[in-house]
């Protein structure tokens, strides 16, 4: 829900480093590196202190392997035993079909698309697979899941039979979302049984919830009952945790008294299990503003479970960006100022907005879910109390950003797709900086802003929740994106910023975002729901054409806007609806402006951006090889500093990851 996604960003001229390099690409996925500018800056102290949290923020990545589907793991080390076994050979067809399938499992951390959770398909035959597996010894292959014929039986019937673990999550209305699933969250239970298991633990009357099932397996014991396995020190995956914990310690010995207490209540909650005192660390960290480190470590982001009880396994290791978090506090220092002039109903807007503290901040590093792909601004706790009472964090990620944008330059997207030279031009200039602060809008006040009325307690419009949620933070991010106080308060030179953003807003909502969606597919993920929800309601609301209007030349399409000024009246009209239907828990309007706008994948557009991007050559997913962090020691082993050098390539980067960091055993359902 407080994941800000990258769109194919708009080139934009910077100065230039590695950031944005392209290190490997396959299938629709381009693996780019980033840099970390200010780190060789930094004082020693915090440089160790990085080190250890990104240490910590590799220790996990086995448990979203497994969290993705229980045979992930075992499907993993087997295919790395056959890649490092080949490497060497001729390149032919079916070598490099192996190679792309292998590289796209590192990539999605597990067997299913990273976004749209499908199995892969395999561009290999099973008789050259079978040869190859059959060539290898016993003691390279993960032995520890079964015998040597239990283990090639599933890697093969995962691998070859569609039928088997076909989607990730089952998001399909009327069907079990459970069993119809291959995630591992659950084992043996159905989607009523689950519902009523956590009913029965929720009390509706405390004030202060706890996330129920958020740390655990859930699991149908031989006799029928349920049990939940919890992930935790001495539980579920111990053993990386076991090692987290470990770097979490070196982590607190060096931070900060403040930031001391913070990684010291997390530790706890990795070794009790204890929901309360994830709570606890969750206020203690939100309150810790000051720390110029800050780290992500743990199960936080509930989208992989159809039911959104349990977190995935997420990691993230950063540091202020000390200029840009000028630009985000100046924003945030208004809050109160862009929530009284919003376009929203008065009894819908908050009285007193509280507790938004915002900063950019560059990735040091990146774990678990965030890894490789990742998201580009981040908002949390997600606990709807301590948001209230507490306040939450958000950052946008500078360093990630940047990459993306240096990686766009020169291929030729703009030229494609936008068709008015004035609107390249502008985009050319300022799309960063619009990107930026359309990111910290969404991020520092769209999310916070607004209040429910009286007796609605947030969770009524279901599963339209999340898209309609994130159609109040961007439309409230593109509405005062063309305010004059932007100007005002020196965060934008002029009125082009604006443009740049609302040009390439609509073109993508409406056109270019489709190339992300496979052929025949509709619309899954929440935020692309919004933009496309945006962008078709706004053309139906700007006359007919006359403020968004779609042209065709040459036989190519384009979306594009004629009138600004109205677009923005109109996103503000939005806004004021929007934020109706959350404060009213209206579930019937939201649900008919999502079904309606939202999901519908029109086939001839969609055919259309497909075929243009195929031939462009841009793959329209990315994700990011991480840094290396190497401690220096003196004579007498003490460490004298840190080096941080960006040079792994990506296979190269992920057969070290499993070596260095295979620490569950590759059956952990039994
Ligand atoms: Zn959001």
């Amino acid at each position: 829900m407080t994941r800000q996604l990258h769109d194919n960003a708009a080139p934009a001229p910077q100065p230039c480093s590695a950031a944005g390099q392209t290190v490997d690409a396959f299938d629709d996925i381009r693996v780019l590196r980033y840099d970390v500018p200010g780190f060789d800056q930094l004082p020693l102290p915090q440089k160790q202190l990085i080190y250890y949290l990104s240490e910590a923020a590799l220790c996990g990545r086995d448990i979203l392997y497994d969290q993705n589907c229980r045979y992930n793991l075992v499907v993993r080390r087997t295919l790395e035993a056959v890649y490092r076994a080949g490497t060497a050979d001729p390149q032919t067809a079916e070598w490099l079909g192996f190679e792309k399938y292998l590289k796209k499992i590192w990539f999605a951390n597990g067997i299913h698309h990273h976004y749209a959770g499908d199995k892969f398909v395999p561009e290999f035959s099973e008789a050259w697979f079978d040869a190859r597996l059959a060539a290898l010894p016993d003691e390279a292959l993960p032995l520890d899941f079964g015998s040597r014929a239990q283990v090639t039986a599933i890697v093969r019937r995962v691998l070859f039979d569609p039928a088997f673990c076909a989607v990730r999550e089952c998001r399909t209305a009327g069907e079990d979302l459970l069993t119809g699933s291959a995630m591992n969250y659950y084992d043996g239970v159905t989607q009523a049984e689950a519902e009523a298991f956590y009913r029965r633990m929720t009390d509706a009357d405390d004030p202060e919830p706890v996330s129920v099932g958020l740390n655990s397996r859930l699991v149908k014991r031989a006799d029928g009952t349920l049990e939940e396995r919890v992930w935790r020190i001495g539980g579920l995956y111990s053993p990386a945790l076991e090692r987290i914990v470990e770097w979490l310690e070196r982590a607190a010995a060096v931070a900060s008294p403040t930031q001391r207490e913070v990684i010291d209540t997390l530790i706890y909650f990795y070794r009790t299990g204890d929901l309360k005192s994830y709570d606890r660390f969750s206020i203690r960290w939100v309150r810790d503003t000051e720390s110029a480190v800050d780290f992500v470590n743990g199960f936080t982001e509930t989208y992989g479970d159809p039911l959104g009880y349990k977190a995935s396994w997420e990691a993230l290791v950063d540091f202020r960006d000390e200029e840009a978090t000028r630009r985000t506090e100046t924003v945030s220092a208004q809050a109160q100022w862009f929530e009284d002039h919003s376009p929203v109903q008065e009894k819908y807007k908050k009285k007193k907005v509280c507790g938004v503290s915002a900063k950019v901040i560059n990735a040091a590093m990146l774990g678990g879910d965030n890894y490789p792909a990742t998201p580009i601004g981040i908002n949390l706790p997600n606990a709807d109390w301590i948001r209230k009472t507490y306040g939450s964090k958000s950052v946008t990620i500078q360093n990630i950003t940047r990459a993306y944008a240096e990686n766009a330059k020169g291929n030729g997207f703009l030229e494609e797709f936008i068709l008015r030279a004035e609107d390249r031009e502008r985009i050319a200039r300022y799309g960063t900086l619009a990107d930026n602060l359309h990111t910290d809008l969404h991020e520092c006040l769209g999310h916070g802003s607004g209040q429910l009325a009286p007796g609605v307690r947030g969770d009524e419009l279901k599963q339209y929740g999340s898209v309609l949620e994130e159609a109040r933070a961007d439309l409230f991010g593109l509405y005062y994106a063309a305010d004059p106080k932007l100007i005002e308060l020196g965060l934008v030179p002029d009125a082009d910023v604006a443009r740049a953003e609302y040009a390439s807003y609509i073109s993508n909502g409406l056109f270019t975002q489709l190339a992300r969606i496979a052929p025949g597919k509709q619309i899954e993920q929440a935020h692309m729901r919004n933009r496309q929800l945006i962008g078709r309601w706004a053309c139906d609301l700007g006359a007919a054409g006359r403020v968004i209007e779609q042209v065709v030349e040459e036989e190519k399409t384009y979306f594009v806007v004629n009138d600004f000024d109205a677009l923005r009246a109109i996103f503000g009209r939005m806004l004021r609806e929007v934020q109706r239907i959350k404060s009213e828990g209206d579930f019937v309007a939201g649900r008919d402006l999502v079904e309606r706008y939202g999901i519908r994948v029109d086939s001839a557009l969609h055919a259309e951006v497909l075929e243009r991007y195929a031939r462009l050559g841009i793959r329209p997913y990315a994700g990011f090889v991480n840094p290396t962090y190497t401690p220096v020691t003196d004579a007498s082993g003490a460490i004298v500093d840190i080096r941080c050098t960006t040079q792994a390539g990506y296979a190269e980067q992920m057969l070290a990851y499993s070596d260095r960091y295979s620490f569950l055993p590759t059956d952990n359902n039994r």
